[in-house]
């Protein structure tokens, strides 16, 4: 048996979607282990084209089945909503393949609605949330404020509580944002319209995981986001709510006891980075749009043009060594084929001292970037699948990243569709 974590290194949108894809062919179970409907992956494979928020992405696979940890933020309305998508194209999506952690939490209604209504309070300071209720989601888990998915097999019980996190959450809805309050009429119209199509796929997912790994079974655990956006190891408060780091995967996936063989990090040719925050490498402008363009940099939750700039030799290096990563994944090269000279960040100068260390999130503003610059290779390299094929100068960039993030590249991506790929 081993066990695979695949993790973004940088902002999230690296590209995991499609490594999780490719390489699930290897594994017999996939797990999301933190996260909501915030982000998108996108997927492209014989079905068509996806973005997938919640669901795995073993989801396409024959024999994989796909868990949602305890640590997801379980969203009935928008997981419901991705079944049915998926469904329609022709993919399968039962209890067999698709199992639900009666420990995961349950995003409310009124998580999204505060989303929006605290985005708005916040005006010009706002953090640039996808408005899908995480925040308010893992605040209230952590209060112990929301349901735990396998409540929905006791509905007296739950009946019960959701009266009396009703009463609570409206005194916020009401006295400080002034919204309407939620009832329990909108609430059971809620459980009937997606709690209870989603109810077939929850279980013991523990047990399951316990009784797999006897079975000596191989397991992928997939991350949302990137390591600059973890609670803890992120740039905070411009991170996301959940840790999306991959020592957080046995945690949140429900097999704490797990040890993680392999820890694949996902980092892109180049920089994007969605929502606010500093950002030290972003372009502006022409360049920008170029760049933005070329690599089709908008957002697929969210459909919000991605920042982009290039790749970032400090904030990576960091993101690596934060996710323990064993091999990276380096994807979009193709995208960089434009470029007569590639930039490429290899130091930042904070308070007039050049560094490659990655600063404190409140020294990160007044960082600025110091470039180098390789040639580029000019070429399309869509159709490379072997090293050799690379043009030199390709290579060339790869091994220059390589050497200084500190993890072998072990995989070059050269286009979105499952087959575009190159394994060293
Ligand atoms: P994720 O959240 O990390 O899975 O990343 P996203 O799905 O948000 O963003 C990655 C985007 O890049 C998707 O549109 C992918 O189809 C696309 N993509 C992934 N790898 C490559 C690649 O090597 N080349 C190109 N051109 N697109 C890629």
């Amino acid at each position: 048996m081993s066990n695979c974590a695949i993790v973004g290194i940088n902002w999230g949108d690296e590209g995991k979607g499609r490594m999780v894809d490719l390489l699930t062919e290897k594994f017999d179970i996939v797990i999301r282990y933190q996260g909501g409907g915030n982000a998108g992956h996108t997927v492209i494979n014989e079905y068509g084209k996806f973005a997938l928020h919640l669901l795995p992405s073993g989801i396409f696979r024959h024999g994989v089945v796909n868990v949602l940890g305890n640590g997801v933020a379980l969203d009935p309305e928008n997981l419901w909503s991705e079944i049915l998508t998926v469904s329609e194209k022709g993919v399968p999506v039962s209890p067999d393949n698709l199992k639900i952690s009666d420990r995961a939490s349950l995003l409310l209604p009124w998580h999204r609605d505060l989303d929006g209504l605290e985005e708005a309070r916040l005006a010009d300071k706002k953090y640039g949330s996808t408005k899908q209720g995480i925040a308010p989601f893992y605040s209230d888990k952590y209060q112990k404020k929301t349901v735990l998915a396998g409540e929905l097999f006791y509905p007296e019980r739950l009946q019960e509580h959701l009266k009396d996190l009703l009463e609570w959450k409206n005194l916020t809805l009401t006295r400080i944002y002034g919204a309407r309050p939620c009832t329990m009429e909108d609430l059971n119209a809620w459980l009937r319209d997606y709690c209870d199509k989603i109810k077939p796929f929850v279980c013991n997912t523990g047990a399951y995981l316990k009784q797999a790994v006897k079975e000596g079974k191989n397991i992928l655990f997939e991350a949302q986001l990137g390591a600059l956006r973890d609670l803890d190891y992120g740039i905070y408060p411009y991170t996301t709510s959940s840790n999306a780091i991959a020592a957080f995967a046995p945690v949140g996936g429900g097999l704490p006891s797990a040890k993680i063989d392999e820890v694949i990090g996902v980092v892109k040719a180049y920089s994007t980075c969605v929502g606010e925050g500093p950002f030290t490498c972003e372009w502006f402008g022409l360049e920008a749009q170029q760049l933005r363009d070329a690599g089709f940099e908008y957002g697929a939750k969210t459909g919000r043009p991605r920042r982009v700039g290039p790749i970032d030799l400090v904030a990576t290096r960091y993101g690596v060594e934060t996710q323990g990563a064993t091999a990276i994944a380096l994807t979009k090269m193709d995208v960089l084929s434009y470029m007569e000279k590639v930039p490429v960040c290899s130091h930042y100068v904070v308070d007039g001292v050049v560094t490659d260390e990655f600063p404190f999130p409140a020294a990160l503003p007044d960082a600025k970037p110091v470039y180098e610059y390789m040639d580029g290779w000019n070429t399309d390299v869509s159709k490379c699948r072997t090293w050799e094929e690379l043009p030199e100068n390709a290579r060339k960039y790869v091994e220059f990243i390589e050497k200084r993030i500190g993890a072998p590249i072990k995989y070059v991506s050269v286009g979105p569709e499952r087959e575009s790929i190159i394994i060293r």
